[in-house]
């Protein structure tokens, strides 16, 4: 798909014997929101890490845009590109994990404003700007200078969605990204997940919240063993599943 912001063809990964991703393509328009459920142990993490090149994949293909990142020869052999091309691509995305990976000795704004700075060479006012809007907009306002061990998890991962998004990534990747809190706590992420979406903001969500994916979601994947084994509007998959594993798995939740 010519104009996708991300897609991944025919990958395949596997640890030693374990074959984790079997024959995944996935492709994402500008302003799509896709939620990826299933069981765990299905391969959603490492779809997500092979995606953010945190994994090498073993077969496959691999673009962020106009930009191939990885490919497969004709003998079966991938490669990825390397050096100001790696970069550039890595600059197209960025990833919220389920634990807010935070730098614990920097404040909320340095832990923003480090990756622009060091990593994108942009200038510190500029970036410290934007850093500051950014936490407006998370709702974060006054913790500015506090390092991440004085705020709750939930301030934490909004802290960590406002570094990724400092980035001007083309698309963020969320790996569970409510799974490490409280219940009180998983609201006010799921929030600002959702005032994105509404501003037209691409993103793919690997998530065990039904009722946020199925409200926010654009798509639906639903991924077993490695396989994608359904995919659709929310109101299909969640409504109306075709397969019976996803039906065995949504049974779980209602
Ligand atoms: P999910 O996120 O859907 O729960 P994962 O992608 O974490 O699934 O795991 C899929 C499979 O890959 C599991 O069998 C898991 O044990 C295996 N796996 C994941 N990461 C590694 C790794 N770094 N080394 C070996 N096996 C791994
Ligand atoms: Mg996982």
């Amino acid at each position: 798909m010519a104009d996708a912001v991300f897609s991944m063809e025919h990958v395949s990964k596997a640890f030693g014997d374990n074959v984790v991703l079997r024959d995944i393509s996935l492709a994402v328009e500008p302003g799509e929101v896709v939620a990826i459920i299933g069981p765990s142990g299905g391969g959603k993490s490492t779809m997500l890490r092979c995606a953010t090149t945190l994994e090498q994949i073993d077969a496959g293909t691999l673009s962020y845009g106009d930009l191939v990142v990885a490919s497969t020869d004709a003998d079966g052999q991938v490669s990825y590109v390397r050096g100001d091309t790696m970069r550039r691509a890595k600059s197209r995305f960025g990833l919220v994990f389920q634990s807010y990976n935070l730098f614990p000795h920097m404040t909320v704004l340095r832990n923003i404003m480090d990756a622009p700075i060091v990593v994108q060479k942009r200038d510190r006012s500029e970036v410290e700007q934007q850093a500051r809007s950014l936490i407006a907009k998370m709702g974060l306002t006054g913790c500015e200078d506090k390092v991440p061990c004085q705020l709750s998890g939930g301030q934490q991962q909004r802290a960590s969605i406002a570094r990724a998004l400092a980035l001007n990534p083309d698309i963020l990747f969320f790996d569970e990204p409510t799974s490490a809190l409280d219940p009180e706590l998983t609201g006010e992420v799921l929030k600002v997940i959702r005032q994105l979406a509404a501003e037209d903001i691409t993103m793919i969500i690997v998530t065990h919240e039904m009722a946020f994916a199925r409200d926010v979601a654009d798509r639906v994947v639903f991924m077993d063993g490695g396989m994608i084994v359904e995919e659709g509007a929310p109101a299909e998959v969640f409504g109306n599943p075709r397969q019976e594993r996803t039906r065995a798995f949504l049974a779980r939740y209602s």
